[in-house]
C-alpha cells in the first residue's frame, strides 16, 4: 500500500469475527426459524404482503436487533417484517384469494403488478421532473433537483442488506423495469459533474450504496480528487448499513479498503459524509454497530443520521429523545426527521402532520443542543423540503408555520409561510393557505416549473 493513510493499523480496535451475510426473501419465509413460532394467520399474513411490496431480512437484523419477546409491537420487527395493513383490505383479499386458490407464481406476480400500480409507485414527480441530461441526452441514474447537490442512483447499489417495510423506494425493488432508476457509468456522472460547476455536494443513494463492493465506489469516487473536481467539496453516502450490515465497515472483506477510501478522500480535502438511516435506538445497541461508527469516524468522514417518522417504529418522543442522544454520544449528528412520502404503504404508516410535530417538539425537549440539530419534521414533497416549523394561532386563525428546507427555486428557502391547521392532514398537498390567502407563495411558480418539464 502507496498511500500515506495507514489507518486499520492504528486504530486500537477489539477483534470482531467475520459473519456470513445470509439474507431471507419472500420465498424463504419458511426458512426463518424464529418466525415459525408465530401464529399461523400471521405468517399468512406476510406472504400475502410480501408478495406484492418488497420483502428482505438478513440474520443479523433477526438475531441481533429484534426482541422477539416484543413481537408484534418491537420496533425493529414492524421495520423489516410485512404487516397485513400495509395493504388496503381490497388489495389484501385479492391477493389473499390468490394465493388461497393455488394460483401459479405468473398469475400472482400479474396480480401483484396490478396492486402495485395502484399505489404511487413514483411521488413528487421524481420521474418526470428531475432528469439532468448531458450533451442532449437523458441521464438516467441521476437526479438534480436543488442546485448544489446531485443525487447519483449506481447501478450497482440499488438494493439494501434489508428493506425497510415503509421504504418508499419500494418500487424499485420489485423489478419493475419502467420504474427502476438504475444509472449509467462513472463516465457520464462524471461528465455531468465536471460540466456543472455549480454543483458543491454529490449524494450517492439507491436502495443503499453500501452493498457495492469497494472497488466500484472507488471507480465513482477517486476521479473525483482531480483537479477538475475541485468544486465537489463533498461527498454523501446514503446508507442504512450502519444498522442492517455494520460488519460491511468491519469485517466484511473489503472493509479495510473501504475505511482507506474515505480516509484518502478527507485526507484529499473532501468532506466525507455517511447519511445514516436511523428510525430508533434499538439499532444502535450492538457492539458490532458501535464499532462501525468508531472506524468511520476515526477516517475523518462525519457521520449524519436522517429517518422518516413512521407510525408502528417510532410514533414516540421518548425512542426519538433516546436516539439522538444516543447518536450524539457516539459522535453522529441528528440531522433529519423526515415525514413518510405519500407512496407504497402509506396507509398504514402515516402520522398526521400535527402529530408528528407534536412527537419532534416533545423530543427535542428532552435532549441537549447538541441533539438539536435534527431538523423537522420535513416532507420531500415536489417542490422542496418542507419543514413543520411550529403550530400557532394569528389573529384567532390556528396555522402550521412551515418553511423551505430546500427549494427547486433556492430563492423559497427559508421564507416563513402558513397553511391552515388540520388534525389530519399528513402531507403537503392536503395544506390550504391560511390567512386569506388563495395560494402558497410558489405556487404559480411551481406550476410553470412543471409545465416546462411535463
Ligand atoms: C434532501 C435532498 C437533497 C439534499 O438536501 P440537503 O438539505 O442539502 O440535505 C438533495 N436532493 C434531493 C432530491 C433531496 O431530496
Ligand atoms: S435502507 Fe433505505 S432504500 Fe433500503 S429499504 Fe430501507 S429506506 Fe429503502
Amino acid at each position: 500500500m502507496n498511500s500515506v493513510v495507514q489507518f486499520p493499523n492504528r486504530i486500537p480496535t477489539v477483534e470482531f469475527e467475520e459473519r456470513r451475510f445470509q439474507v431471507y426473501t419472500a420465498k424463504h419465509l419458511d426458512k426463518i426459524d424464529v418466525i415459525q413460532q408465530l401464529p399461523e394467520d400471521t405468517l399468512f399474513e406476510m406472504k400475502v404482503v410480501s408478495s406484492v411490496l418488497p420483502f428482505r431480512v438478513n440474520e443479523y437484523v433477526i438475531n441481533e436487533l429484534i426482541n422477539w419477546d416484543n413481537i408484534p409491537n418491537d420496533p425493529i420487527y414492524q421495520l423489516v417484517f410485512p404487516q397485513r395493513d400495509m395493504l388496503r383490505p381490497e388489495h389484501y383479499d385479492r391477493m389473499a384469494e390468490t394465493i388461497r386458490e393455488g394460483a401459479d407464481k405468473q398469475t400472482i406476480n400479474a396480480v401483484a403488478k396490478e396492486i402495485r400500480e395502484e399505489l404511487n409507485p413514483h411521488p413528487a414527480g421524481q420521474m418526470q421532473m428531475n432528469m439532468p441530461e448531458l450533451d442532449g441526452e437523458v441521464l438516467d441514474g441521476v437526479q438534480h433537483k436543488y442546485r448544489e447537490t446531485v443525487l447519483f442512483f449506481p447501478s450497482q447499489g440499488q438494493t439494501c442488506h434489508s428493506y425497510c417495510t415503509f421504504c418508499f423506494r419500494w418500487a424499485q425493488f420489485v423489478g419493475d423495469k419502467d420504474l427502476k432508476m438504475a444509472s449509467t457509468d462513472a463516465e457520464k456522472l462524471h461528465g455531468y459533474l465536471q460540466q456543472h460547476t455549480e454543483i458543491s455536494d454529490l449524494l450517492l443513494t439507491g436502495g443503499d450504496p453500501m452493498v457495492m463492493k469497494t472497488k466500484h465506489l472507488v471507480q465513482y469516487l477517486e476521479p473525483l480528487l482531480e483537479p477538475e473536481f475541485d468544486h465537489i467539496r463533498t461527498i454523501r453516502i446514503g446508507t442504512k448499513a450502519l444498522t442492517f450490515w455494520p460488519y460491511r465497515f468491519v469485517t466484511d472483506k473489503d472493509a479495510d479498503e473501504l475505511i482507506e477510501l474515505f480516509a484518502r478522500l478527507v485526507e484529499k480535502g473532501k468532506h466525507v459524509a455517511i447519511m445514516a438511516h436511523y428510525n430508533h435506538w434499538q439499532e444502535i445497541t450492538t457492539e458490532i454497530a458501535e464499532e462501525a461508527i468508531r472506524r468511520i469516524r476515526f477516517t475523518g468522514a462525519e457521520i449524519r443520521a436522517q429517518g422518516p417518522i413512521i407510525k408502528h417504529v417510532n410514533d414516540d418522543a421518548d425512542a426519538w429523545a433516546r436516539m439522538w442522544q444516543k447518536q450524539v454520544e457516539l459522535g453522529i449528528i441528528p440531522y433529519y426527521m423526515f415525514v413518510e412520502r405519500d407512496t407504497g404503504a402509506k396507509n398504514h404508516f402515516e402520522l398526521p402532520l400535527a402529530r408528528a410535530y407534536d412527537i419532534y417538539r416533545d423530543a427535542i425537549k428532552q435532549v441537549s443542543g447538541l441533539a438539536r440539530t435534527a431538523r423537522g419534521p420535513s416532507m420531500s414533497a415536489g417542490p422542496g423540503k418542507v419543514e413543520i416549523q411550529g403550530i400557532t394561532e394569528i389573529k384567532g386563525e390556528k396555522v402550521f408555520v412551515l418553511r423551505f428546507l430546500q427549494g427547486r427555486n433556492p430563492d423559497w428557502v427559508q421564507r416563513p409561510f402558513f397553511a391552515k391547521y388540520s388534525d389530519t392532514a399528513t402531507w403537503l398537498h392536503e395544506l390550504e393557505p391560511a390567512l386569506g390567502e388563495e395560494k402558497f407563495f410558489f405556487e404559480d411558480e411551481y406550476e410553470q416549473m412543471r409545465r416546462g418539464n411535463g
